[in-house]
């Protein structure tokens, strides 16, 4: 398990646009990711059950244990054999610098070191807080570029909605603004300089076994499981940064 130490020296040494990318870390290391390579899957930090009835407990246990897993494995299986600079990437460093890596382990880091980051992040986001709304900074600049609370639900659903296929909607800070983005399979905003600040996950894996084809009433449901003050802690790395 990484300490905290360890995780604010690895933020710091990632200079330059980086520093855009507040780590995935938070204070208490449950939950926490390893991000380095030989990659581990951080332990959820909450019972499977924890977010019944939005998220339905088997969805929970298949989509860690199983869907990260395997993002992890296959991420390790493809840097296994690759040159070791490549090993001692930080996954925030794999995922800015994308286009700078051999053109025959990309796409496998794209899709993994993505899968492994988002899902990182969404077990960090996921609490049970029902009709909760966004907090402090956040909570003002959602007002400021956004419209609102209102407005921004409203502008999620729509994309996570129009999502062809798998892939996520996010909010996310991009010079200092707000906004909402979406990005198809497992590709992650920080390979955009784009620093997530919430997500939601709308590969049929994250909701089809309690909401078969209706991905609008997953989207609605979802607005109970989130951790405001996370996103907040999220939102004041990336303008202070
Ligand atoms: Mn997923």
């Amino acid at each position: 398990m990484i300490t905290r130490r360890e995780a604010l020296k690895t933020v710091a040494l990632t200079a330059g646009a980086l520093t855009l990318v507040p780590s995935l870390l938070r204070a208490d290391t449950a939950g926490a990711a390893k991000l380095t390579y030989p990659y581990k899957v951080p332990d959820l930090g909450y019972g499977y059950d924890a977010l019944e009835p939005y998220i339905d407990t088997m969805t929970m246990q298949l989509h860690h244990d199983k869907h990260h897993a395997a993002y992890v494995s296959n991420l390790n299986k493809a840097l296994e054999t690759a040159d070791p600079k490549f090993q001692q990437m930080s996954l925030e460093e794999l995922l800015v610098g994308l286009d700078t890596l051999p053109e025959n382990i990309r796409t496998a880091v794209r899709n993994n070191a993505g899968g492994h980051y988002n899902h990182s992040f969404l077990w960090l986001l996921l609490q049970k807080n029902e009709s909760g709304k966004p907090t402090g900074d956040l909570a003002d600049a959602i007002d400021k570029d956004l419209g609102g609370f209102a407005a921004f639900q409203a502008k999620l659903e729509e994309a996570g909605g129009k999502v062809f296929g798998s892939g996520w909607a996010w909010l996310v800070a991009e010079n200092g603004k707000l906004a909402i983005v979406s990005t198809p399979n497992q590709d992650c905003p920080i390979t955009k300089k784009q620093t997530p600040i919430f997500g939601v996950d709308v590969w049929e894996h994250a909701y089809y076994l309690k909401h078969q084809n209706r991905r609008p009433e997953y989207l609605k449901a979802y607005w109970n499981v989130i951790n405001w003050d996370f996103c907040n802690t999220r939102f004041k790395g990336a303008v202070t940064a």
